[in-house]
């Protein structure tokens, strides 16, 4: 489609970076194009309101970037989940395995509760462990899962087959 091409067209493939052997995915030139970016945040607005999603979570950092904008338009408050050990307040947190080691994330446990519907943003879906650990605090504050969505996924890292499970139903969508 039109926007998928547009889309497409700005996002810069980096080879061995951060490290040898990846071909990292650089969102950057989309963010520097107003009309990528309208277009990009507009459609996950759009995906906001027929999913009937109340919230809108950002994983940190590129997250926040399309996941703000995209609460914005959709009318809808936005909450990050962030890397442990940088909110302030009170804390809900989660790890999840990396290929070495391990990750944790955390959201402001005030920030989500029963009957919230939740729509979690991020701007790629590699292997789907983030997203996965995100699904799992959003269930344990009592909130129910809207969706998930991202600018890209990375369908060689099998992110799409271990969140499928995890959502329950609800929609994997990515743009
Ligand atoms: P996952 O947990 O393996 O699905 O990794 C997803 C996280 O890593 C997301 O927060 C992405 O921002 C980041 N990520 C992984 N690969 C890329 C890439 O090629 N470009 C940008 N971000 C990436």
């Amino acid at each position: 489609t039109e926007i998928r091409d547009l889309l497409l067209s700005r996002i810069r493939d980096v080879p061995d970076y951060p490290t040898p052997g990846v071909l990292f995915k650089d969102i950057t030139p989309l963010l520097a194009d107003p009309a990528a970016f309208a277009a990009l945040t507009g459609a996950l607005a759009d995906l906001c309101a027929r999913t009937g999603a109340t919230k809108v979570v950002g994983l940190e950092a590129r997250g926040f970037i399309l996941g703000a904008p995209a609460a914005l338009r959709a009318g809808l408050g936005f909450i990050p989940v962030r890397k442990a050990g940088k909110l302030p307040g009170a804390t809900l947190s989660q790890s999840y395995d990396l290929e070495y080691g391990s990750a944790e994330i955390e959201v402001h446990a005030e920030d989500l509760a029963a009957g919230d519907r939740v729509m979690v943003i991020d701007d790629v879906l590699a292997t789907g462990g983030t997203a996965e650990a995100s699904l799992r605090l959003i269930r344990r504050a009592g909130a129910e899962v809207a969706g998930v969505a991202v600018l890209m996924e990375l369908g060689f890292l099998g992110g799409r087959e271990r969140l499928v499970p995890a959502l329950d139903g609800a929609p994997l969508e990515a743009l």
